[in-house]
């Protein structure tokens, strides 16, 4: 899988996904709200001049044709009056009464407010009811002077402070003999009725609109808030009434209102489910992507079992099946990086840490089923390795490990080392195991066919138990290498755990590191042991001895210190100490006028050092001590070990004029050629031999044997270990050269041996006879 491609992220404030979501659609949701109720809100008030406009302009125009059509019919009233024979008759008879009353009945007949009959010139006669007569005048002039007033004349005239309508037509007989006229009163009624047909008022208002003569208004609704259109009505000679036809605003906008009303209640209603429905949406994006960061945290902090379901193809869904397969293919190269971790790649078998992991696991939660660890151990596998090549090292390893699985594939099987193999299991009883162990050896130590060669392996086992010997896994482990440490040290095919083994172990361990400071914190010292010879009865030598006082665990031996600063690097250290320290003290028993040379212990690793020669060279030299004054001594073991390097570093030494001892002698099975070749002044039998040293034992013709080896070769021979008055005798009756031991004296500190020797007496320790040899 490519992991190269990347992509950017703008990285979101800390409001989650969802929220920002329910927000954004909450916001459009409530934006829209908002523009529809500024659209009713804007659209209502021009609506309601457009609707006030249009309403005032037809009710003007109704207007119009109402007033005419009244005018028609005053006109056609009088006209029908004017024909009527018998008003004619009257009016030419000038009899008053008859024409009054055809006059007052026509009016009466069209409702007029007003009849009125001229003379032909216009003089008033007749006017019902008779008022404002005078006043009359000018305006019935005017009418009558207009073109075509002789077929009958129509005007709006101003009577007594009220607006009238008047027709006026001429009466002939067949020359004109009066006028007549009928009028209509335009008073709050007219308009009243007016505005009840039309919805709409109407005022009639004269002086410019100072003064109101007629209204369609109830009285007291004068305060409404009103819409108005004015329109002009001519009046009879010249002047002018204005009309005002008025709207009640409200007539308009309450219908509007509820409908305005209706909208927004229905858009508010409108909004919850809108509001609902993307709250629903948005979860439904922002809950599973939630959820998915929920889930890859969860993979980035390594924990891969949670599984999320997400459903659905959108790209929620694909995102969601993308982390699923992602988080699949992370546990598996997880799971096969884990097996790699955890398998060695040569043999198949549960490696180092694999088996660490499983024995950590053991004692830790209180588990007690009891475990036997056992470790193998291919013996001298270096060698195998140098003879035939790595590769046929590493078949080899291959074909011990399946013939483990097969010996016991109920165990867990791991390789610890490069050919150190763990088998883990049920612990059974000492003895049966044991028997198992050398049954398993035995087929393990089978030759191994490779190449058409067949090879045999030399194995070596130990074992220790979980939980008698040990109180958790790890222990168990490093008890079973100490006791394989063991068997190997032991040369033992198989070596259970001993108890105490660990204890030493660890006092090992401890002596090893606090040994590296000893010498300066001057724990160490050393002490002298004289050596006699034999024949004079003088002290010739001294022996300088190692002492180391821990100053916690006291006085510890050279025996137990010393193999551990071999095996812990530190021996050559401790040797230039112990030389420094005994040519000094040489010096002083010299200066104290004593003729003593000193011996001093060189280490089996000392052998091996091309600077000793040199070294001691050049501390001889600086102390000012002849070099015929200092013994080297030499374990014939130590010497055993390379009889080619010890002759070369000990020739180097007596080249310096130092002498040489090959000490312990007897425990070492040197040969006599090798002994002839050794460049060596003197041989030191091993106290094994002189302790118990009496006549006529087993060990008297050995010590002879010895020294007569050593004369044969032209060598001092001395006795260590000489403790016994009778043990003195026999070696002085071979002709034992020197001899050392708690006889004499035990080691002493340098000033001590220098009285030690002052007081010497030989005589009264070799006064018993001479036995004969
Ligand atoms: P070694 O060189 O054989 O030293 C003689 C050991 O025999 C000394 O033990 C000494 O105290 C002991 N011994 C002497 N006379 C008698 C006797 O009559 N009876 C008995 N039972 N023992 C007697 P020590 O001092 O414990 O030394 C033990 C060994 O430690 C030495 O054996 C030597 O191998 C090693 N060692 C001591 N000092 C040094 C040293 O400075 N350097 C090295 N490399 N090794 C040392
Ligand atoms: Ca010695
Ligand atoms: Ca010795």
């Amino acid at each position: 899988m490519p992991l190269s491609s990347h992509a950017v992220f703008q990285a979101g404030r800390r409001t989650s996904l969802g929220t920002r979501l329910v927000a954004l659609v909450l916001g459009v949701v409530a934006l829209l709200l908002l523009a529809s109720a500024l659209a009713v809100q804007l659209g209502t008030r021009s609506l309601v001049s457009e609707i006030a406009n249009a309403d005032l302009e037809t009710a003007e125009r109704v207007w119009v044709r109402f007033y005419e059509l009244r005018g028609r019919r005053l006109l056609s009233a009088v006209s029908v009056l004017a024909e009527d024979f018998g008003f004619r008759e009257a009016v030419t008879a000038d009899d008053g009464s008859t024409g009054l009353s055809a006059l007052l009945n026509h009016a009466g007949r069209v409702d007029a407010d007003l009849a009125v009959l001229l003379t032909p010139s216009g003089e008033p006669t007749v006017l019902v009811p008779n008022i404002g007569l005078r006043e009359l005048r000018p305006a019935l002039d005017a009418l009558l002077a207009q073109p075509g007033a002789d077929r009958g004349v129509i005007g709006t005239v101003i009577v007594d402070g009220m607006a009238m309508q008047l027709a006026l037509v001429p009466v002939r007989a067949p020359g004109l003999v009066a006028w007549a006229g009928f009028g209509f009163a335009i008073s709050d009624e007219v308009l009243r009725d007016y505005s009840g047909l039309t919805g709409i008022d109407l005022r009639l208002l004269a002086d410019g609109g100072g003064v109101e003569i007629a209204s369609s208004h109830e009285a007291g609704d004068r305060g409404l808030h009103r819409i108005a259109r004015a329109d002009r009505l001519a009046l009879a000679g010249g002047e002018e009434l204005l009309l005002r036809f008025e709207l009640d605003e409200a007539r308009i906008t309450e219908p509007l209102e509820r409908l305005r009303r209706r909208i927004l209640l229905l858009s508010l209603a409108m909004a919850v489910p809108a509001a609902l429905l993307a709250l629903m949406a948005a979860n439904g994006i922002s809950r599973p992507l939630q959820r998915l960061t929920e889930l890859v945290a969860r993979i980035a902090s390594g924990d891969y079992g949670s599984r999320v379901e997400v459903r659905g193809q959108d790209e929620v869904g694909r995102l969601a099946q993308g982390v699923a397969a992602m988080q699949e293919a992370i546990q598996s190269r997880e799971a096969r990086i884990e097996q790699q971790a955890l398998t060695d790649g040569l043999t198949g078998l549960a490696n180092r840490a694999s088996a660490l992991r499983v024995l950590a696991g053991i004692g830790s939660s209180g588990r007690t089923e009891a475990r036997r660890l056992t470790l193998l151990d291919i013996r001298r596998f270096s060698e195998v390795n140098d003879a035939f090549g790595p590769e046929v090292g590493d078949r080899l390893l291959a074909l011990v490990a399946m013939r483990l699985r097969e010996l016991c594939p109920e165990r867990l099987i791991a390789r610890l080392g490069a050919n150190e193999f763990m088998l883990l299991g049920a612990s059974d009883a000492d003895l049966l195991a044991e028997l198992q162990a050398l049954n398993w050896l035995s087929e393990l130590q089978a030759p191994y066919e490779i190449s058409g060669a067949s090879l045999r392996l030399e194995f070596c086992a130990a074992w220790a138990e979980y939980p008698s010997q040990s109180s958790n896994g790890l222990e168990l482990l490093r008890r079973a290498q100490l006791a394989l440490a063991d068997a190997k040290r032991e040369g033992l095919a198989i070596c259970g755990y001993r108890q105490g083994s660990e204890d030493r172990h660890l006092r090992q361990l401890r002596l090893m590191a606090d040994l590296r400071q000893a010498t300066e914190r001057t724990e160490l010292h050393l002490v002298f042991q004289p050596k006699v010879d034999l024949r004079t009865g003088r002290v010739v030598h001294a022996e300088a001895l190692l002492r180391w006082r821990h100053p916690q665990l006291g006085p510890i031996g050279p025996d137990e210190f010393v193999p551990l600063a071999e095996r812990s690097g530190l021996v050559s250290g401790l040797t230039r100490f112990v030389l420094k320290a005994s040519l000094e003290s040489c010096l002083e028993w010299q200066k104290a006028g004593l003729d003593l040379a000193v011996a001093v212990n060189l280490s089996a690793l000392d052998l091996g050092d091309a600077g000793l020669a040199p070294r001691v060279e050049a501390m001889l030299a600086e102390v000012g001590l002849a070099s015929t004054r200092l013994i080297l001594e030499v374990t014939e073991s130590a010497i055993v070990r390379d009889v080619a390097r010890a002759i070369e570093q000990l020739q180097r030494l007596r080249e310096l004029g130092v002498r040489v001892a090959v000490d312990d002698f007897g425990t070492g099975q040197s040969s006599l050629a090798q002994l002839q070749r050794l460049p060596t002044d003197e041989l030191k039998i091993d106290k094994s031999f002189v302790l118990g040293l009496a006549a006529g034992g087993a060990d008297a013709q050995i010590v002879r044997l010895a020294v007569e080896l050593g004369h044969s070769l032209g060598l001092q021979v001395i006795a260590e270990g000489v403790e016994t008055a009778a043990g003195l005798a026999v070696l002085r009756s071979v002709g034992c050269d020197i001899g050392q031991g708690y006889l004499f004296s035990r080691p002493l500190s340098s000033a001590a041996l220098v009285d030690w020797t002052r007081n010497f007496d030989f005589s009264a320790l070799a006064l018993p006879e001479c036995p004969s040899p």
